[in-house]
């Protein structure tokens, strides 16, 4: 999968046959702060309430249907209130997403962040959006706290965020305090691993075609915030 994804890269679309290369977009549409600043004027629609993205859809749908050229990339929760779409006021075929519950990294969604970029090549922006009150966060935290394990396969999503658990000392916080200081921290740790853990995500941003970022999304207000 790596070595296919590389030859990808190297051969460059050249590469792909022509009705595949004809469905790719090839470079990024625009920088990472054009993107990161698109990404946040959704959001202040999104929080105004006045979403406009969606209202073109049909021609929008049949516009992407033979090719995609998303702009950016999101990792972000599972949880239902965290709609990435509708939080940055895109829609079909802006933004190329993964969610897991607690926006974890794992082995397939970094390989598909790592498709998007070596093979659609358009996405400049990554950003992982950690949230308020999450429900992996506050639940790892107590089972990391009480040295106890989760049933089933839940236990991958803990151990996923128990380094951030371990890496937030709870000092004087309150339990609420403390869950929204490991979500910020594991929002953090996510957007540094993606870079450390991916030589094609590492070449993009060496290279200024790709940012990743981290940020907090705010589930009474529906404001994102960027964290630094
Ligand atoms: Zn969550």
């Amino acid at each position: 999968m790596w070595g296919a994804a590389g030859a990808l890269a190297a051969g460059g679309f050249a590469s792909l046959p022509r009705p595949v290369r004809a469905a790719y977009g090839g470079g990024p549409t625009m920088t990472p702060d054009e993107a990161l600043a698109r990404l946040m004027a959704g959001n202040r629609k999104f929080v105004a309430g006045t979403l406009k993205a969606t209202d073109a859809l049909a021609e929008r749908r049949a516009d992407v249907a033979n090719g995609q050229r998303p702009f950016a990339m999101v990792l972000c929760c599972a949880d239902s209130r965290v709609p990435p779409e509708q939080i940055f006021d895109q829609t079909v075929g802006d933004l190329f997403v993964c969610r897991v519950a607690g926006n974890i990294l794992e082995p397939g969604g970094l390989g598909s962040f790592e498709y998007a970029i070596a093979n659609i090549g358009s996405p400049a922006l990554l950003i992982v959006l950690g949230h308020q009150n999450c429900g992996a966060v506050t639940d790892s935290i107590k089972l990391v706290q009480s040295h106890q394990h989760a049933p089933a396969s839940i236990q991958a999503i803990v151990e996923a965020i128990t380094p951030a658990v371990t890496a937030t000392a709870q000092g004087a916080m309150s339990a609420g305090e403390y869950t929204e200081a490991v979500v910020r921290a594991n929002a953090k740790l996510v957007a540094h691993e993606t870079v450390a853990r991916s030589a094609i995500v590492k070449k993009a941003v060496g290279e200024h075609h790709l940012k990743v970022v981290a940020a907090r999304y705010g589930l009474d207000s529906g404001r994102v915030t960027l964290l630094d």
